[in-house]
């Protein structure tokens, strides 16, 4: 039995018509040279093209708008992020008129931070660990009265992630799987409740670093499982543990979970420059990485790698490309 509560597809179907305008429609790619490395008919769904260089703003936008028309519109909206979260709130919120303050780490790369002032947002540094960033940003929600807008465990920010999901399905024909990477969980949740509603044969696989895998030993033990620590070069995918609305989503919609390396996946980023041209980050080349390797994707089989953001540091990418 369900104890969380979950989107439907008409959820994300009326979060497609709510963000219209703000979040694009992003391309798929056909990416023929990295399919015949990998054996597969390749599709890329361009994440990376996306506003604010990566998905987060599909489930931001989707919230800010449901929180701005809300008869209890709050006076703002607080996020704890070092990254895409951060940035993508901060663009949603100057588009509904809420000011933001974004609560990053105190070793937070500049140029991140820097983005999401651009944005307009109040930027505060506090802590190292998330859950010192959390409390900071649930005190200040108390003090101000302002709205916290959490990354993955929100149903409306699931809603939001899953219009990428109705967009690969009206792209692409006949899917045979769809590769998704897994942060704290909210992308693939909202996918993979599109998809099974709207292509019901296509099969479902999450991706995640070696170093970062709490989703993949939450299902082998069948539980949701706490991980003393991470260590991956895809900073958006790391996280101790799953959401506990994803996690309860995730056991029932996908049909895989597959781990990558940080060389399988610095190799797939270089990959995709230079076959494809597209910029990726560690978290967006993920899912590239297990195709090329094979994994969760069967010889000659119509396959999409969601690229779920391009906002690369430039060192990493200098190393991608040195390989
Ligand atoms: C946040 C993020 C992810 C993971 O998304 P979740 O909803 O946390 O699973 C993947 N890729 C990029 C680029 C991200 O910013």
């Amino acid at each position: 039995m369900p104890t969380h509560p979950a989107p439907t597809l008409a959820d994300i179907v009326r979060a497609r018509q709510r963000i219209r305008g703000l979040a694009v429609e992003t391309p798929l790619v056909s990416a023929r040279r990295l399919g015949e490395r990998a054996g597969v008919r390749l599709f890329l769904k361009a994440e990376n093209l996306q506003r604010t260089g990566s998905f987060k703003l599909r489930g931001a936008a989707n919230k800010l708008a449901r929180l701005a028309a809300s008869p209890e519109r709050p006076r703002g909206v607080v996020a704890a992020s070092s990254g895409n979260h951060g940035q993508a709130v901060a663009y949603a919120a100057r588009a509904y008129g809420l000011p933001a303050l974004v609560v990053v780490p105190e070793d937070a790369a500049p140029a991140k931070v820097a983005a999401a002032r651009d944005f307009g947002a109040e930027v505060e540094a506090c802590g190292r660990t998330s859950r010192e960033r959390l409390a900071r940003a649930a005190a200040v929600a108390e003090e101000r009265g302002w709205a916290f807008v959490a990354p993955y465990d929100d149903v409306d920010v699931i809603a939001g992630q899953g219009t990428a999901g109705l967009e690969i399905v009206d792209q692409a024909q006949d899917v045979d799987v769809v590769l998704v990477p897994l942060g704290g969980g909210g992308l693939a949740s909202g996918i993979a409740t599109a998809v099974r509603a709207r292509a019901p044969r296509a099969r479902l696989v999450g991706v995640e670093p070696e170093g970062s895998n709490a989703h993949f030993v939450s299902r082998r033990e069948g539980r949701r499982v706490e991980l003393p620590r991470t260590d991956t070069i895809a900073d958006g995918l790391r996280k101790l543990a799953p959401g506990e609305i994803t996690h309860e989503l995730l056991q029932r919609l996908l049909d895989d979970v597959v781990l990558v390396s940080d060389d399988e996946i610095l190799e797939a980023m270089r990959l995709l420059a230079l076959d494809t041209k597209l910029v990726a980050e560690p978290s967006g080349a993920v899912t590239v990485a297990a195709a090329l390797k094979g994994r969760g994707v069967k010889a000659n089989e119509r396959v999409v790698c969601v690229v779920s953001g391009g906002n690369v540091d430039p060192a990493v990418m200098a190393r991608a490309m040195a390989l």
